[in-house]
């Protein structure tokens, strides 16, 4: 599933190849992925020069801007399967649900889940629809940050997850994020020393930079975004390594069910 460097990904590669490009066409092959309808999506992009792409958590947003200066802002949440495949070599498919025209350039949305949205929205930075997203993980300040967790009660592992709080951290970085911290999963912030949990916020942040240094991670079921895969995943520490000896220390990875996301831990490292 697509998390916050892999997300990223995508945005640069809009900004790099069709950033300055006008939309001269949209064919719709499911109209269920976009909302309120493939008509407003329409409106609001084909026409229309893409002018800006602003990223929030796993979340964009895509500015079009008209010759006549009206602007129109699509929010794109890929979800689960979500993928963009700029100038694909391969024939749209049955999970490819829109093909994109940029003067020439094709950008198809594939979505094998169709849990993906492509949505219309009021604003590129702050729309109405993402008034229950937190701080993008990767600029929030400790201050704030921490404020926003610790008197939270539940699990690291789901507070981390939780977008409301910080956006952006899905199951991959979490894991990565509590290892590299050396904090259990299923400790909680509020039973955790400030100076812990500026190391879990650290660590978070640094696990992101890192990812999206390497593209994000590629896994098996999950196509590139651009001609090359993300080459995080054999830096992955803990993350479906259970049963495997921790790289840190030798101990056994562990993996334990919190709040029904799969998590994997080291016992030794983080007590
Ligand atoms: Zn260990």
């Amino acid at each position: 599933m697509p998390e916050l460097p892999e997300v990223e990904s995508v945005a640069r590669a809009l900004r790099s190849s069709l950033t300055g490009r006008r939309a001269t066409g949209l064919v719709v092959r499911w109209a269920g992925i976009l909302e309120p309808t493939p008509r407003a999506v329409r409106r609001a992009s084909v026409g229309r020069v893409l002018s800006g792409v602003h990223r929030r958590g796993k979340y964009l947003v895509l500015t079009f801007t008209g010759d006549d200066g009206a602007v129109g802002h699509v929010m794109l949440h890929l979800r689960m399967s979500g993928q963009l495949l700029f100038e694909p070599d391969d024939a749209p498919d049955k999970h490819t649900h829109l093909i994109w025209d940029f003067e020439g350039r094709p950008l198809h949305y594939r979505d094998v889940r169709k849990f993906g949205r492509w949505t219309v929205v009021d604003d590129a930075v702050n729309p109405t629809a993402m008034a229950h997203v937190g701080p993008d993980m990767l600029e929030v300040r400790f201050a704030e940050w921490n404020k926003r967790v610790a008197h939270r009660k539940a699990p690291w592992k789901s507070v981390l997850l939780d977008q409301g709080v910080a956006s952006g951290i899905g199951n991959i970085y979490a894991d990565e994020a509590l290892f590299r911290a050396g904090v259990h999963p299923l400790k909680t912030p509020e039973g955790t020393s400030p100076e812990k949990r500026r190391a879990v916020w650290n660590a978070a942040k640094g696990v992101l930079r890192l990812a999206v240094k390497h593209g994000g991670t590629t896994f098996l079921d999950f196509k590139d975004f651009h001609g090359k895969p993300g080459n995080f995943r054999r830096k992955l520490r803990v993350f479906q390594r259970d049963g495997e000896a921790c790289g840190r220390c030798g101990v056994v990875i562990q993996r334990v069910v919190v709040g029904g996301r799969s998590t994997h831990y080291c016992p030794a490292c983080q007590p």
